[in-house]
């Protein structure tokens, strides 16, 4: 009471009051406008659904979660939002509105339960400036075992298996397309975004494999959505892949570097100096997704992959040497031989990898081609190719291509001799193809090589 006496009653605190306000104004009304919302963008992954709100300039933010509904809001410090803009809603996230609260912009989102929570603010790179990134992660999802698909190529497959009568499973084929989501990748000269066209290339190698009867594809990223580095071999891990395969369209700053390559981990860092310069921005694709998901024991992790790596870095090489055969003929090759570089999405120390650089979508010959969907489809088919090549010179046990192995019959063929050949025995060869002795055999039969 006395306070509200004081001001009535003197006339001159009131009027100093006042032109405080009044100096006070312009700059209040500044500060306001200083950071402005531009836009919110949603990634929706199968597991998870990723908000990006792009920013003028880095804003202090709260966040916090209500319950029933499930809303999480977020005040935004003075900040507005740029009109016109609106947000993508999903399964996850259901609905997005948003008001003015004195200087602070309050964004509610209205989202599904259940779902876990991260959220982090990142600093401007060469494509966003800054942005809140909101994680929105499938609680259920991230524990899950993993359940075979009954997808009508699987069912095919074990049919297929059934004839013969043996059940021997397929390869699994971990076919990776490169970024996504906010990381682009690299850009061609007429805009044509390397994730783009990898996630295409990868749907056409997705459908041959799918057509092998001895092969199973697993897509590690299937849509616009960012999957980490380590992500992305974990879950071909978790599908127990025979083989992982990275697609990428490279870039260069000389547009004239031109044609595919081919590369595999080098255990003891790149080969040259271009390779070394790739793997980097390979490997700063994590920084995209704002944190980097270092293991804390990284030195030690990285020696033991050295240690445990030649067997399958051996086997990435054979594949990668396979491929770059068949990518020879349908376009200039920027390396004849096979690469070594240190990506990190290779690290993959029980599973054979190999990193596809298809073209350089910064050459404007490659990025037309690139875009081509015929193209696309003959480097699926190049890729595709090798990779049956492989595998049928070096069918892993209790496959189906094991079990393919076929020898056919010349003259003076002896069944002991095939066995030897084959490092099997007799036996296993005789029943195997229900023959009684070698006076059964025919010049021209074909034989089935069981596993030694
Ligand atoms: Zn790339």
């Amino acid at each position: 009471m006395a306070g509200v006496a004081f001001n009535r009653n003197n006339p001159l605190v009131l009027r100093m009051s006042l032109l405080i306000l009044a100096l006070f104004a312009p700059i209040a009304s500044a500060w306001s406008a200083a950071t402005e919302l531009r836009s919110m963008r949603t990634w929706t992954a199968p597991d998870n659904t990723r908000l990006v709100f792009d920013l003028s300039a880095s804003a202090e933010y709260k966040l916090f979660r209500l319950s029933a509904p499930d809303r999480i809001v977020i005040d935004f410090k003075d900040t507005r939002m740029r009109t016109g803009i609106t947000a993508t809603t999903d399964g996850v996230v259901r609905g997005v509105r948003h008001a003015m609260r004195d200087r602070d912009l309050r964004v509610v989102l209205e989202v599904r339960g259940g779902m876990q929570l991260k959220h982090f603010m990142l600093s401007p790179n060469d494509e966003y400036g800054y942005r809140l990134v909101v994680d929105l992660i499938d609680g259920a999802a991230t524990d899950k075992p993993v359940s075979a698909p009954t997808s009508p190529a699987r069912t095919a497959k074990r049919s297929a298996d059934e004839i013969v009568g043996v059940s021997k499973r397929p390869l699994v084929i971990a076919i990776d397309a490169g970024h996504g989501g906010e990381d682009p990748g690299a850009r061609g000269a007429t805009g044509l975004h390397e994730k783009d066209v990898v996630l295409a290339i990868a749907r056409e190698l997705e459908k041959l494999v799918a057509q092998d009867t001895g092969m199973k594809p697993v897509m590690i990223r299937d849509g616009d959505y960012f999957v980490t580095l380590r992500k992305r071999t974990l879950k071909a891990r978790q599908h127990k892949a025979d083989l992982f395969i990275s697609i990428h369209a490279d870039a260069y700053r000389d547009r004239s570097v031109r044609g595919g390559s081919l590369f595999v981990l080098s255990p003891h860092g790149a080969t040259n100096e271009a390779a070394r310069w790739l793997a980097e921005r390979a490997n700063a694709s994590d920084l995209v997704g704002g944190v980097r998901l270092e293991d804390k024991d990284d030195v030690l992790a990285s020696v033991l992959l050295d240690l445990s790596q030649d067997a399958t870095l051996e086997a990435s090489h054979v594949v990668a040497d396979s491929i770059l055969r068949q990518m020879g003929p349908i376009g200039k090759l920027h390396s004849t031989s096979v690469q070594q570089a240190g990506f990190v999405v290779l690290k993959s120390p029980d599973i054979p990898s190999v990193l596809v650089e298809t073209a350089f979508i910064s050459n404007p010959e490659d990025e037309a081609k690139l875009r081509n969907p015929r193209h696309q489809k003959v480097i699926a088919q190049a890729i595709y190719s090798g990779v049956r090549e492989y595998f049928t010179r070096f069918p892993p046990a209790g496959t189906v291509y094991a079990v393919r192995r076929a020898h056919t019959i010349a003259q003076g063929d002896t069944l002991a001799q095939i066995a030897q050949q084959y490092r099997v025995s007799v036996e296993r060869l005789r029943v195997a193809n229900k023959l009684q002795n070698n006076s059964a055999l025919r010049v021209g039969q074909v034989l089935q090589i069981p596993e030694g």
